[in-house]
């Protein structure tokens, strides 16, 4: 294996496929992002932002967010529809908005507002917290706030204070009970507000988000209810502020054909209305631009068969020739991506701080005097496993064997020792078995599961739930790559588990050259030296979406910024601490000043019963305290 090469690792990691060029392997093997896809900039090392984060004193695990890599997807969503614009002759421009719900971190949309001014790119929010937030940027004139979400008049009322303030805002009504409020505030408040209507869209997407769209949908209103809705607004003298027709089929949509679909039924709605005398100048195909996150290019739900260009000539194409054919001017497009726009700036960065395995702990495998008939059939087993028999026989007569030695332990037929030794020569017949297999072509269905099953779990201290909510909750695939020793084959394969009591906290499913895996490729784990995987495209919900479960918190966060002057090609400008086990324990309700006092407490009462000395007392004081701020992530090895 001397000619292993950096394209090899590229390739066995699907880098190429996912990373839209934003990751790569560097020839000292290793993990690059590079933020700058134009290749102006030098790419940044991970491990060395890692390594200069721990040297800092930072704890693992931590996020990282690469900035320059989210300006240049705000950059690029605008830029491929300006061009799909001028490529189509379409007569009205792109005022795209930000779903802060995908991220609302105050970094990140800071970031995509700044990036975003030179194009009027807006904000979208779904609820009163994110309107908040929403409303303290300054956006440029012509730039959109879209709200979203079931409201209530306090929603609707900000929505109006924004109008106030000179703002774009607009209330799209997602159900018809909204609308009556709405023009009280506005009649109270004495502001002319902009209103879009959602449609709830026939068209159906299929996958995770299909529930979104068709007659079941949570949103939006039918055609019935939108020619209502019209009618009732006209009637109460604000027929001129509808403006904008909305549609959200789903996130994530991973088929073309579903995102043409709806556009054209929208694009159809939305000329009928206008002729019918409705003021309409917007049209908002909602969210749902996809991220390949598996880099197969395929319908699968992890993946998009069409690419950003695909998407934004296709809106564009479909619109005006409705448009055109309809006789209606073209109108303004607003897009609602935030998937697209955020997933690829953050990644998680965590330590592997083990291995579990079946082959673990062995007990000494030689024959022993008197021992049980079952338990020396399974050492002959072994020893005459040789590279041309049936393994599949092999596995079967092992699988027989090993359940028979637990029914005699049950019985009481076997010893504790015998049983010790029954399992370790079990595990060593199929991990010898496994490695036959290695060199095969075709492995049975039920010897690949074997292998998969013997091989070890490497435990890294993240936690799922907070980090990667998805992969647990409907299956996301997400890349993961160690961020160094690229330039090295890997000799070792394993499923990753994370530090929660829970048996659902693991990944098992990997990005793999052709298709997904169930097993990812590792190098060896040193004692000295410790390995680091990063879990990527996690900018969009993952972020932000996690909980507390086993109350790890959020993590340690770091802001990283290209620097063509400095020598390593990065700077940190901000480090975000985690939460500490105050914090989260504090959300829960318990008081972390009265915890500290209350263990004091019993430790004075076992200084003063004599049975620990003063010394030691507050030492377990202090240190009960120190854990209170700590970090709720295991502490790193040399800590
Ligand atoms: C969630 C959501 C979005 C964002 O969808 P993405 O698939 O992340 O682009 C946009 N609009 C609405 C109404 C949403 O609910």
């Amino acid at each position: 294996m001397t000619d292993w090469t950096i394209n090899d690792a590229e390739e066995l990691y699907g880098i190429p496929c996912w990373s839209d060029g934003y990751f790569g392997v560097g020839d000292d093997g290793k993990l690059l992002a590079v933020p700058d896809v134009a290749g102006g900039q030098q790419p940044i090392a991970l491990i060395d932002v890692v390594n200069e984060l721990r040297a800092d004193g930072v704890q693992l695990p931590v996020v990282l967010r690469f900035h320059d890599v989210l300006k240049h997807r705000v950059r690029q969503l605008n830029d491929t529809f300006v061009t799909a614009i001028a490529n189509n002759d379409y007569d009205a421009p792109y005022r795209g908005v930000y779903p802060i719900k995908v991220n609302q971190m105050r970094e990140v949309v800071d970031e995509v507002v700044a990036a975003g001014r030179p194009y009027n790119y807006g904000l979208e929010a779904g609820s009163k917290p994110e309107l908040m937030a929403v409303l303290t940027y300054d956006l440029p004139e012509d730039a959109l706030i879209i709200c979203n979400g079931y409201k209530d008049a306090d929603y609707m009322r900000l929505a109006l204070l924004g109008r106030k303030i000179g703002r774009k805002v607009i209330v799209v009504i997602e159900e018809f009970g909204e609308i009556e409020t709405l023009l009280r505030l506005a009649d109270e408040m004495n502001i002319e507000p902009l209103i879009g209507l959602r449609i709830k869209m026939r068209t159906k997407a299929e996958g995770r988000w299909s529930h979104s769209s068709g007659e079941r949908a949570k949103f939006g209103l039918p055609i019935s209810g939108m020619l209502n809705a019209i009618d009732l607004i006209n009637a109460r003298g604000y027929g001129e502020s509808i403006q904008l027709l909305h549609f959200h089929i789903g996130s994530q949509l991973s088929d073309i054909r579903f995102v043409k679909e709806a556009v054209q039924e929208a694009a159809r709605i939305y000329a009928r209305l206008f002729k019918r005398g409705v003021p309409l100048n917007y049209l908002d195909i909602g969210g749902g631009l996809a991220v390949d996150y598996e880099g197969s290019r395929s319908n699968n739900h992890s993946s998009m068969n069409y690419s950003m260009a695909d998407y934004a000539d296709g809106v564009v194409f479909d619109i005006k020739q409705i448009c055109d054919l309809e006789d209606v001017p073209h109108p303004t497009l607003v897009s609602e991506s935030g998937r697209a726009v955020s997933a690829h700036h953050s990644c998680v960065v965590m330590e592997v701080i083990g291995e579990i395995s079946n082959n673990a702990n062995p007990v000494a495998m030689g024959p022993v005097e008197g021992e049980h008939i079952l338990v020396s059939n399974l050492r002959d087993l072994l020893s005459g496993l040789h590279d041309e028999q049936n393994y599949q026989d092999s596995y079967h007569h092992a699988s027989v064997l090993l359940s028979d030695v637990y029914h005699a332990f049950k019985l009481g037929i076997l010893k504790l020792e015998e049983l010790a030794r029954a399992e370790t020569l079990y595990w060593r017949v199929v991990s010898s078995i496994a490695s036959m297999l290695d060199t095969m072509d075709h492995v049975p269905e039920e010897l690949a599961e074997m292998q998969v099953a013997i091989k070890s779990q490497y435990l890294c201290n993240f936690s799922l739930f907070q980090s990667a909510a998805d992969v647990w909750a409907i299956d996301q695939v997400l890349p993961v790559v160690p961020l160094s020793r690229l330039d090295e084959p890997p000799t070792k394969k394993g499923t990753l588990a994370d530090i929660t009591c829970d048996s659902d906290g693991r990944i098992v499913q990997f990005i793999g050259p052709q298709s997904t895996t169930p097993t990812l490729p590792l190098h060896e784990v040193g004692e000295n030296e410790p390995y680091y995987l990063g879990l990527f495209l996690t900018g969009a919900y993952q972020d932000v979406m996690g909980d507390t479960h086993n109350l790890f918190g959020r993590l340690n966060e770091a802001h990283v910024f290209v620097d063509a002057d400095d020598p390593s090609g990065f700077y940190i400008e901000e480090f975000v601490p985690g939460s500490s086990a105050a914090q989260v324990l504090q959300v829960m309700q318990y008081n972390p000043a009265a915890m500290a006092s209350k263990v004091k407490e019993m430790l004075d009462r076992k200084v003063a019963e004599g049975t620990l000395r003063s010394r030691d007392g507050v030492k377990l004081v202090d240190f009960y305290e120190a854990s209170l701020s700590g970090y709720t992530y295991l502490h790193n090895a040399e800590g």
